[in-house]
């Protein structure tokens, strides 16, 4: 469980915004919110259990910054730079990445399920034991990257690249895949079987 505080409104289930003992959507100030959350990102490089779910940014550049056990769920990413970064136990689940740069960053047990993902790029990336079930993933590239353990289960895949990738025990099981070149990598180690329980 992530020791993220709870919305102080007793009968909301979401955790506490970053800056706001408040969720976003209970705050009274969502627009002050994110302009220091911004603020915040840029004043540090290392990040923990922030909660920046449903905020919206663009064109930060956070290259080389460390996240660890933080909150994006639902958070609108455009042109943000994230090379070189790590994180760690993050949750992107529903958000909506486009034109994002996330080359060379260690991604481990983090969760993008649920996204759409657009014109970004995950190149030279270790992105391991990481889950990107269920995303709308178009024009995006995974080259040079060590995907070990990671999970495209009922994915949307069109004009994705996974290049030259270590794909062993990924799964891609029910997912729908269009125009997706797996060159060069040891696609016979992951799993494309359809599983009989998923939709
Ligand atoms: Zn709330």
């Amino acid at each position: 469980m992530l020791s993220i505080a709870k919305c102080a409104v007793s009968s909301c289930p979401e955790h506490a915004a970053t800056g706001s003992d408040r969720c976003l959507r209970h705050s009274d100030s969502p627009e002050e919110l994110k302009r220091a959350a911004s603020v915040l990102l840029l004043q540090s490089r290392e990040h923990e259990r922030l909660n920046l779910s449903g905020m919206s940014f663009s064109g930060l550049d956070l290259s080389e910054h460390k996240f660890s056990s933080c909150l994006f769920s639902q958070i609108d990413l455009r042109g943000v730079a994230f090379r070189r970064c790590s994180f760690t136990l993050c949750f992107f689940d529903f958000a909506e990445i486009t034109d994002c740069a996330f080359g060379e960053s260690k991604i481990m047990y983090t969760v993008f399920a649920g996204s759409k993902i657009v014109q970004s790029d995950f190149s030279g990336c270790d992105l391991l034991h990481t889950n990107m079930n269920g995303v709308d993933c178009l024009d995006t590239k995974f080259d040079d990257s060590d995907l070990y353990f990671s999970r495209f289960i009922a994915a949307h895949l069109t004009s994705v690249s996974f290049i030259d990738c270590n794909l062993k025990k990924v799964y891609f099981s029910a997912a729908q895949l269009s125009q997706v070149s797996f060159k060069y990598s040891n696609y016979e180690e992951a799993e494309f079987r359809e599983d009989p329980i998923l939709p």
